[in-house]
C-alpha cells in the first residue's frame, strides 16, 4: 500500500464495467474508491411491461464473471431473458445461419438484460463492501504525481491514488488527459433502439436481419415470472439519412417500417418506448496502460453493437485487470508497475482487436452491393450453417470462450 496517497486505486466511471471492476477488487487489501458523475440509476419498475431501452446481450462468460461477483442471482431474480437460438439472415440473398444452444449442450447462448438492472445490482452489492463510492461528482482534471495521480473533482475536492483505472466510457477524458491516442472512425451508422411488442412469440431467439443499410435486431425480453414471449428490444443500425427519416416518424409509422424491414418475421409490431438514436463509432486506444494507469471497457475500445459484444469485452477487461493486480500483490510485486500493467494489455488487446476487426469485416461484407461479395457471403453463411465444426467455433467465440 502507498500510504502517501488517499487511495491505492481509484476507478473513474461507474458504468457497468467500472462497477464490476470495483467489485472484482473489493476484497483485496487495498483502499479503493469509485467516482461516478451520476447518482446510481434507479432500476425501472418491474411490474408491467416497462422495459428500459438500453439492453445488453450478456455472454455465458460474462454471466460466469457476474456469478463470481455474487450479483448474478440478484439479476436473475429481477428480470432477464435467456435466449437459446440466434437466427441471422441476409436481406439480399438466401444466406442464413442459425445457432442453437442444444448444439453445444448448453441451456442458453446468452441473456438479454437491461443495463440499468446490471448497474443497480452491481452498485447495491458494492455498497456492502469497503469501496468508497463518490456518486454525483465528476473528474474535472487530472495531474501526474511522482507516485500516481491527483484527480480534481467537480465538487472542488481532490483525491490521489497510486493506480487510476479509466472506466469512463467511449469519450474517456482520463484517456485524453493521460495522452493516450486512439484509432477512431465513424461507422457512418446510427443505432436506433426501442422496445416493441410483437404479434408472434420471439421463441427465446435473438433475430438479426442484415440489410445493405445495416442490421436490424429483435432481441427477446421477458417479464418477471411470466411466460409471455411478445416483448423485444430492437437495435436498428442504419445510415444517418435513414435514421433521420425513421426518427421523424410517428410511433405507429415507425412500427410499420420496422415490421416491414423485418419481413413480418414476428408479425405486426407496436412500439412501447420513445425511439432513441446513438451514433456509432469504432474507437481503439493505442495503449491500454500508461504509468500508474489502465483503461477498461469502452474507454479502451468501442465496437459496433451488431454482435452485442461491447460490454462483454469490457467485463472481460475488468476480470483480467483484477486478476493481474491480485497476482502481483500476492507475489509481493508492485501492481502499478509498467511490467505488471502490460500483462493486462497483452492479455486483452489482441482479443479485443480480433473482435473489432471481425465486426468491421462483417459490417463491410453485409454492406456491400458487389455481386462477388454477395455470392461469397451467401456461400459463407451456407457453409457456416452446415459445417458443424466451423459453426461451433463461431458460437464459442461469440459466447466469450476463446
Ligand atoms: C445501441 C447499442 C446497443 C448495444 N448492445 C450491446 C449488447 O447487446 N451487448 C454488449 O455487450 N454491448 C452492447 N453495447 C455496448 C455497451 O453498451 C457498452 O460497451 C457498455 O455500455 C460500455 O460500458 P462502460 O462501463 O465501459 O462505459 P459506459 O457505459 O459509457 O460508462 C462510463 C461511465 O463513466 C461515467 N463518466 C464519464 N466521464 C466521467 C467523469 N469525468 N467523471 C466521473 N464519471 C464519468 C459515465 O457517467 C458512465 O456512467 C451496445 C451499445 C449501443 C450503443
Amino acid at each position: 500500500m502507498n500510504t502517501s496517497m488517499d487511495f491505492d486505486i481509484i476507478i473513474a466511471g461507474g458504468g457497468m464495467v467500472g462497477l464490476a471492476q470495483a467489485l472484482a477488487l473489493a476484497d483485496a487489501p487495498l483502499r479503493i474508491a469509485l467516482v461516478e458523475q451520476h447518482p446510481p440509476a434507479p432500476p425501472p419498475p418491474l411490474d408491467g411491461a416497462c422495459f428500459d431501452n438500453r439492453v445488453s446481450a450478456l455472454t455465458p462468460a460474462s454471466a460466469a464473471f457476474l456469478r463470481e461477483l455474487e450479483v448474478w442471482d440478484a439479476l436473475a431474480e429481477l428480470r432477464l431473458c435467456p435466449y437459446t437460438r440466434m437466427q441471422v439472415w441476409d436481406a439480399d440473398g438466401t444466406g442464413a445461419i442459425t445457432f442453437d444452444a442444444r448444439d453445444l449442450h448448453l441451456d442458453a447462448l446468452g441473456y438479454l438484460v437491461e443495463n440499468t438492472l446490471v448497474s443497480a445490482v452491481l452498485a447495491q452489492r458494492l455498497s456492502r463492501t469497503g469501496v468508497v463510492c463518490r456518486f454525483g461528482a465528476h473528474v474535472a482534471g487530472l495531474e501526474r504525481e511522482t507516485a500516481g495521480w491527483r484527480l480534481a473533482l467537480s465538487d472542488g475536492s481532490s483525491l490521489t491514488c497510486a493506480l487510476l483505472i479509466g472506466a469512463d466510457g467511449g469519450a474517456s477524458r482520463i484517456r485524453d488527459w493521460a495522452g493516450i491516442n486512439t484509432r477512431t472512425w465513424s461507422y457512418e451508422q446510427q443505432a436506433l433502439v426501442t422496445t416493441v411488442r410483437t404479434a408472434l412469440p420471439h421463441r427465446a431467439t435473438a433475430w438479426q436481419r442484415f440489410m445493405r443499410t445495416g442490421p436490424l435486431a429483435f432481441l427477446p425480453l421477458q417479464l418477471r415470472g411470466a411466460s409471455d414471449q411478445h416483448y423485444c428490444s430492437i437495435v436498428w443500425s442504419c445510415t444517418p439519412e435513414l435514421a433521420q427519416e425513421l426518427l421523424a416518424l410517428s410511433p405507429q409509422d415507425f412500427a410499420l417500417r420496422c415490421a416491414q424491414a423485418f419481413e413480418y418475421t414476428l408479425g405486426e409490431v407496436s412500439v412501447l418506448n420513445p425511439v432513441q438514436g446513438f451514433p456509432l463509432w469504432q474507437r481503439h486506444a493505442v495503449d491500454y496502460v500508461a504509468p500508474h494507469l489502465a483503461l477498461v471497457g469502452d474507454a479502451a475500445h468501442t465496437i459496433h453493437p451488431l454482435a452485442g459484444q461491447g460490454v462483454n469485452l469490457g467485463l472481460a477487461d475488468a476480470r483480467s485487470l483484477a486478476a493481474v493486480i491480485r497476482r502481483a500483490q500476492a507475489q509481493g510485486r508492485d501492481y502499478t508497475s509498467p511490467q505488471t500493467l502490460s500483462r493486462y494489455q497483452r492479455e486483452r488487446k489482441p482479443a479485443n482487436l480480433g473482435m473489432m476487426l471481425g465486426m468491421e469485416g462483417f459490417k463491410r461484407l453485409f454492406g456491400s452491393n458487389d455481386l462477388a461479395l454477395r455470392w461469397l457471403r451467401n456461400q459463407g453463411l451456407h457453409l457456416a450453417d452446415t459445417f458443424a465444426p466451423l459453426k461451433h467455433t463461431l458460437m464459442r467465440r461469440a459466447m466469450g470462450h476463446d
